[in-house]
């Protein structure tokens, strides 16, 4: 007998593992034969079960049998194979636009078939496209269980998964010691869970009888045992490593500051305004953390335009009274020079030094910053840059962190470990315009403090949003240049066409030259991600004096942007933007007095999801509505920007539909946690390597 691998071996110890099959797996994490284990399948087919053609409707998944009528390739700007089967109740054509000749020679007249796919209505009747068929003679047994359909990547398709989990599944039917059990038996029988193995066994393989509706989700509030088992694991392996990172901090000593009364009342004097009750109340909350002698950790969320700002410009004052730095960063250059202008202008006159620091700055000037930075400089501002090696601080007291979500958790790490100095770590405030729903700080911000602004400031009115079709873009530049002719003043944003800052850039410019060449008697400015930082802010200062009166920019002017007097915005093909997206770009208008409009512009026909979310944009202006919307629409792990940075992913658990168990786990973990064998074994079994983010 061959002996079998391990499931701690890596994958391509199993049969049908090359290098490019590797390659693919290891792009969704799958880099041992357990990995195969925990990759589950995203949903279930019967496909038992043939249905008559006469019977079926559009929109069914189902299993049909015939023979061929009639097999022909069609050419209509590419090449394509339609298969027309009959089983004497009714006609189905089968539709192939990528396919072999042999697969075309092999459909021929005649020949009886089995295809399993989704029912649409075709221009001539009934259709399935590119549906997975097998013919009479090569048939194979049918499968003893309900048919899994395991999400993929580029090259490799379900029947390779169906080799590879085949396997892996072979390996864990034998063995009993490489995939313990962890959940105390008690726990998992008051719970009425599955063990371990028959969990993944049933994911993996359900028996035909098996609940289809619950196991493929369709049914909202019920989850499946076999899959709750698994998330209700995850869950508290994340919650636990979130409580050792808790652990750690408050071992940690902080500076700690008294604040200065005199410099903050100075401060007030020169405000062109009164804080909000809400700014007044988050000031408190952080002005009593930086008293304290261990680090703050502290998370502000306030919707686009609440003013964080200045609550960051109040949090920083204690810590330069006290003679030590604050860095403040923000994630893109743009946002980072608006902090850097308000800060001079704020903080120059109370006679405190700026520095600013970005990958632009280079050379000489460059040295001079980092001479100034460890020579212990009052206010450092910039991008992502103040996070490489190079930058040394003096004495760091506060790192302020604009727009978290699109840093990911290592990048907040680094910065705080330039602050450690003497046994002492700087306080650190993370602020962020995405309203993170409730689920979901309770989970990614275990072991953060969270301050809410709820409010805005006085005179704001809410924007107006319509969503308008392509069809009248006419219109709609007329219905803008008569407001601007009145005086008022408005952006026109263009979208990413491909994950390309270069083609966003050539559609921002030609729709820039369309604009004024139709509008001659406006002055129409443009700005995007490829200008230099100085022509950005020379045109952004020119909107701001009302010069220019029509913007055309692309999603540079996201986050932070701040001109109160533009009131009107169009968002061209809105239809490929994500509900936060939006929402932050349309926080940029209803900032003064003046009422504002939003325009969404979309190219028919929406996609279901898209009009979900017009329609979300248009019924509201609340950011904690959208965010849920949203995360519900798009997963926790591209809410929080992380999917790339791998900072929060589950593999297995919904923050969006697991709400129940969420408000179990503390309780839980609350039982476990003493046993640190079991934490550590939770731990490194669902995230890894993880560990550096404790030590970190
Ligand atoms: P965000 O929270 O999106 O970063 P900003 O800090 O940019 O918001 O503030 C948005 C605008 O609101 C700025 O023009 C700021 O000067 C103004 N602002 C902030 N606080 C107040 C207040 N209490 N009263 C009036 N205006 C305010
Ligand atoms: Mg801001």
């Amino acid at each position: 007998m061959v002996k079998l691998p391990e499931l701690a071996d890596p994958v391509r110890s199993l049969r049908g593992v090359g290098p490019r099959m590797q390659e693919g797996l290891a792009k969704l994490a799958i880099e041992k034969i357990t990995d195969l284990l925990f990759h589950l399948p995203m949903r279930y087919e019967d496909r038992s079960q043939k249905k008559a053609i006469g019977e079926c409707h559009p929109g069914d998944r189902t299993l049909i049998e015939g023979v061929i009528e009639s097999s022909s390739i069609v050419r209509h700007r590419r090449a394509m194979l339609l298969v027309v089967i009959s089983d004497g109740s009714g006609l189905m054509t089968l539709r192939f636009f990528n396919f072999h000749a042999a697969q075309a020679r092999s459909l021929s007249r005649g020949a009886s078939l089995q295809a399993f796919g989704e029912v649409r209505a075709g221009a001539r009747g009934l259709e399935m496209i590119h549906p997975s068929y097998q013919r009479e003679h090569d048939k194979s047994e049918k499968d003893p269980f309900l048919t899994p359909v395991y999400p993929s990547t580029e090259g490799i398709g379900q029947a390779s998964w169906m080799n590879l989990t085949t396997q892996a599944i072979k390996i864990l039917q034998q063995s009993d010691k490489e995939l313990p059990e962890l959940l105390p038996q008690k726990l998992l029988q008051q719970l009425k869970l599955p063990s371990l193995k028959s969990a993944l066994l049933l994911l993996h393989r359900p028996p035909l009888d098996s609940d289809l509706a619950n196991l493929n989700r369709e049914n909202e509030s019920f989850q499946h045992p076999a899959r709750d088992r698994l998330a209700l694991e995850e869950l508290l392996a994340h919650h636990l490593s979130m409580r050792r990172i808790q652990q750690l901090q408050q071992q940690r000593l902080a500076p700690s500051f008294a604040g200065d009364k005199q410099l903050k009342s100075q401060f007030l004097k020169q405000l062109p305004f009164q804080l909000t009750g809400a700014q007044q109340r988050v000031c408190g909350e952080i002005e009593a953390d930086l008293k304290l002698q261990q680090p703050m950790m502290r998370l502000l969320q306030g919707d686009v335009g609440c003013g964080k700002t200045v609550v960051a410009a109040i949090s920083a004052l204690p810590v330069i009274a006290a003679g030590y730095q604050v860095a403040i960063t923000a994630p893109t250059e743009l946002l980072a020079e608006q902090h850097r202008d308000y800060f001079n202008a704020t903080f120059r006159p109370l006679g405190f030094e700026i520095v600013w620091l970005s990958s632009r700055v280079t050379g000489k000037s460059r040295e001079k910053a980092l001479q100034e930075i460890v020579g212990g400089a009052a206010i450092v501002i910039g991008t992502h840059a103040l996070m490489q090696k190079t930058v040394k601080f003096k004495q760091l007291g506060l790192v302020i962190i604009d727009e978290q979500h699109r840093f990911g958790v290592h990048q907040r790490l680094a910065l705080r470990e330039k602050g450690q100095a003497l046994g002492k770590w700087p306080h650190q405030l993370i602020m962020t315009a995405t309203p993170i729903p409730r689920t979901l700080a309770m989970t990614a911000y275990a072991g953060l403090q969270v301050s809410v602004i709820y409010e805005l400031p006085p005179g704001r009115s809410p924007v107006t949003t319509v969503a308008i079709d392509q069809q009248r873009r006419e219109q709609v530049i007329a219905r803008i240049a008569s407001a601007c002719r009145q005086g008022r003043q408005a952006y026109w944003v263009c979208t990413l066409i491909e994950e390309s800052e270069l083609l966003e850039a050539q559609a921002a410019e030609n729709t820039a030259q369309h604009l004024q060449v139709e509008l001659p008697d406006l002055c129409v400015g443009l700005v995007h991600g490829r200008m230099k930082p100085k022509e950005k802010s020379q045109i952004m200062e020119r909107f701001r004096q009302g010069e220019i009166q029509l913007l055309v920019a692309t999603t540079v002017i996201e986050v932070g942007v701040d001109v109160p007097n533009a009131s009107l915005m169009v968002i061209d093909n809105a239809e490929r933007l994500g509900l936060s997206q939006l929402h932050q770009l349309r926080g940029r208008i209803g900032r003064g007095s003046e009422k504002s409009s939003c325009v969404l512009l979309y190219l028919s026909p929406l996609s279901a999801n898209a009009r979900v979310r017009l329609e979300v944009m248009r019924d509201t202006n609340d950011g904690f509505v959208i965010a849920e919307k949203d995360l519900q629409l798009r997963g926790p792990g591209e809410v929080l920007g992380t999917r790339q940075t791998g900072a929060l992913q589950f593999r297995i658990a919904e923050l969006s539909r697991d709400a129940a168990l969420i408000h179990r786990i503390p309780t839980l973990a609350d039982k476990l946690v003493a046993d640190k064998q079991l934490s550590d074994a939770l731990i490194s079994r669902w995230l890894g390597n993880a560990e550096r983010y404790i030590e970190a």
